[in-house]
């Protein structure tokens, strides 16, 4: 039996399709926007739209950004040789909070997941070595800071990385950040002194 109509019922399935938002959430946001003014519906499907037209990596770090690079990388107070290598930019965003790291980013937008199906080619990680080895094969950085989570997979795609640095020869020295993050817990939802105490006590990897 169709209870909504088929307007409705579109939107609820629109809603479902995306992360974290299971069926009765949907619902509930379906009559909530069916029932604010139109004005505001309007301006909620622009910023959408919009967002998804002028959004697109940034040609350095690869992170989310309405220009071709971001603020990060545009400025010159950053230390553009020490590289902080992050799964997404909620976790970039973490460590901007701490306000203690001056470094730059390189987001990575997932990591390796055999179970996922989820390879070295589904990731940020030719953009990171093509960055590293630069174009006139001096080497442009000195320091790759792995900041992927504590996870199996966090885990996997440090290791990956590392092997990839060592692998083209590069001389940079790769650090992992130290384990204050929870084994296991996202950098994202972790607070600021136990990131900051993560960088701080950094290893050599
Ligand atoms: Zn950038």
């Amino acid at each position: 039996m169709d209870l909504y109509g088929s307007h409705i019922n579109r939107l609820i399935e629109e809603l479902q399709g995306l992360p974290g938002i299971g069926s009765k959430t949907a619902q509930r946001l379906a009559f909530h926007i069916v029932n604010m003014p139109k004005e505001r519906v309007q301006s909620l499907a622009d910023s959408m739209t919009e967002a998804r037209e002028h959004v697109n990596y940034c040609r350095e770090c690869c992170t989310l950004t309405d220009g071709e690079l971001c603020p990060i990388c545009r400025s010159e107070k950053r230390n553009h040789r020490q590289i902080m290598v992050v799964e997404n930019p909620r976790d970039l965003a973490a460590y901007e909070r701490t306000g203690r790291y001056e470094g730059v980013y390189h987001v990575l937008h997932g990591a390796i997941s055999p179970m996922l199906g989820i390879g070295p080619n589904d990731i940020k990680l030719r953009e990171l070595m093509q960055r590293l080895q630069g174009s006139d094969g001096e080497k442009n950085c000195d320091e790759v800071i792995i900041a992927t989570n504590a996870s199996v997979e966090g885990e996997t795609t440090a290791m990956y990385i590392l092997k990839l640095i060592r692998t083209l020869g590069l001389d940079i020295k790769v650090t992992r950040i130290a384990s204050g993050v929870p084994v296991g817990g996202d950098i994202e939802n972790t607070d600021e002194v136990t990131l900051e105490r993560a960088l701080l006590g950094r290893t050599e990897m």
